[in-house]
């Protein structure tokens, strides 16, 4: 082959020159970020100014500086100033395994494609699902995302639990699921497109502490089975993604029992509190579950994005996508659970089973243990220090590591008070020395933490709280911003 572009392509003298420079660039990074040698925690452009930067440098940049460049002008999850959204901190090794996937680039849909990750995509869902309490009938499978887990769940909840076979036959019938009010909108998001609709989407209505109301179920039941919908499916967020409170899965799992219902369990978030002796109360009745949904890059310190779907019943998976209606396996029939491609949404796929394995292999699963739990213990902490502060109100109690408040002021109505929160965090954000986020509950504007960082302090959240009171103590004075 003559073709000198394509030579230099795969040069490996160049894949290890520029392999060296990136990983001694991470690691600068790393070091900087983790031992917080510069200040900031986000590095904010407003999207045209970025937007410039970029096509200016496609023109002009230097290559040698484009990893770099790119690495700077961005969020950075390891500092320990990042307490906004629920994306981990990757541990370092898993860059490492998300190397290796990229350059190995096995497909992942038919073993052939992939045949080591397969094999050790069997060995960490069954962790998993050992983890929550299964026997050998459990399985699981990685997939790409909560959002696509949770529509696949769904899915094979439809299939397992309605004697019509929609996925083959399709339907005119009025069909549902009860999910709580709180619960992640990509819930709502699989219901439509499983042609559910608006009306199939029986929201439940929560608690003064935002957990699904489980003592309206029968009345919510009975009032769309009257309505003519049938509803196959009910859904507890483990714990919702806007205040990180846990709905009662035990409760949800008892109703579902009844009514013959798919219990569906949404821990994209707090699923691997399985592993910590201390918050494992949280997920109580999770084994009454028919399928769970873990996300490993949320707390598990994974890379994005590998998720978990785990059915109680692994025979389940094998039918979801079935063209077939005698789906389910006899037990003469051969498991090939090595094919992965046949229960997940996706045809190819990353290695991602390599990261999980990585991580149990290097560390033990007590990692994951000592993750969750000093997340959440800093969850609690944080909550004690709004809770005691004269200036800040708490929306809930944290039962995580995720929690909602907001700054208050005795002479500001509701109003002024969302407006000045709402430019608080704008402040913040273009600021950059703390990255944190925000939400709209019960038509209160509440800035929202989510603790991720395993080195985030006390100290830390102290220097955040000061900078709110002066940031909004100086929006407060000049009369103007407020109204
Ligand atoms: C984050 C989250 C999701 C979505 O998961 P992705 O991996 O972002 O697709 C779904 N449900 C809950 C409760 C979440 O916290």
């Amino acid at each position: 082959m003559q073709n000198t572009l394509l030579h230099k392509v795969y040069s490996t003298e160049l894949f290890e020159e520029n392999g060296h420079r990136a990983i001694e660039m991470l690691t600068q990074h790393l070091a900087d970020k983790l031992q917080e040698k510069t200040g900031k925690a986000i590095h904010w452009n407003d999207p045209e100014t970025e937007l410039e930067f970029w096509k200016d440098f496609l023109e002009h940049g230097k290559p040698e500086e484009l990893f770099k460049s790119i690495t700077e002008r961005t969020t950075y999850v390891h500092h320990p100033h990042y307490i906004g959204h629920q994306v981990s901190p990757a541990a370092p090794i898993t860059a490492l395994t998300g190397m290796i996937s990229s350059l190995l680039n096995n497909g992942m849909a038919v073993y052939e494609m992939g045949m080591s990750p397969s094999a050790i995509e069997r060995v960490v869902t069954n962790v998993l699902c050992e983890k929550i309490g299964w026997n050998a009938d459990a399985r699981g499978f990685l997939t790409s995302g909560g959002t696509l887990a949770n529509l696949t769940a769904l899915l094979t909840a439809r299939k397992a639990i309605l004697k019509e076979d929609v996925w083959n036959a399709g339907t005119s019938s009025a069909l549902g699921i009860m999910v709580s009010e709180e619960a992640h909108y990509c819930v709502d998001r699989a219901a439509r497109i499983m042609g559910l609709g608006e009306k199939g989407i029986i929201k439940i209505p929560c608690t003064e502490s935002y957990q699904m109301d489980t003592s309206v179920l029968e009345e919510k039941y009975q009032e769309a089975k009257a309505k003519g919908i049938t509803i196959f499916a009910i859904v507890g967020s483990a714990p919702s993604t806007a205040t990180g409170m846990f709905d009662n899965l035990e409760a949800i799992g008892s109703f579902a029992e009844q009514q013959g219902l798919w219990f569906h369990v949404d821990g994209a978030h707090g699923g691997a509190g399985v592993f910590s002796k201390k918050y494992k109360h949280t997920l109580k009745g999770i084994e009454k579950a028919d399928s769970v949904v873990i996300d490993g890059h949320k707390m598990m310190m994974l890379p994005t994005i590998t998720t978990a779907l785990l059915l109680k019943n692994g025979m389940y998976a094998n039918a979801t996508f079935s063209q077939k209606a005698d789906y389910l396996l006899t037990d003469s029939d051969h498991e090939d659970w090595y094919n992965s491609g046949k229960r997940t949404f996706e045809c190819t796929k990353t290695m991602m089973s390599i990261h999980w394995y990585t991580m149990l292999k290097f560390y033990g699963e007590e990692v994951f243990e000592a993750y969750v739990t000093q997340l959440y213990d800093m969850g609690a902490a944080f909550g004690e220090m709004i809770e005691k502060h004269p200036s800040f109100a708490l929306a809930v109690t944290p039962m995580s590591n995720i929690v909602c408040f907001r700054y208050t002021h005795a002479n500001l109505s509701q109003n002024q008070l969302n407006e000045l929160n709402a430019k608080v965090r704008q402040q913040l954000l273009e600021d950059g020395e703390f990255y944190i986020v925000q939400t709209k509950l019960r038509g209160w504007h509440y800035l929202r933490v989510t603790v991720m960082n395993p080195f985030t302090t006390k100290v830390h959240f102290q220097n955040l709280l000061d900078k709110i009171v002066l940031l909004a103590q100086n929006l407060v004075s000049s009369e103007t911003t407020i109204c």
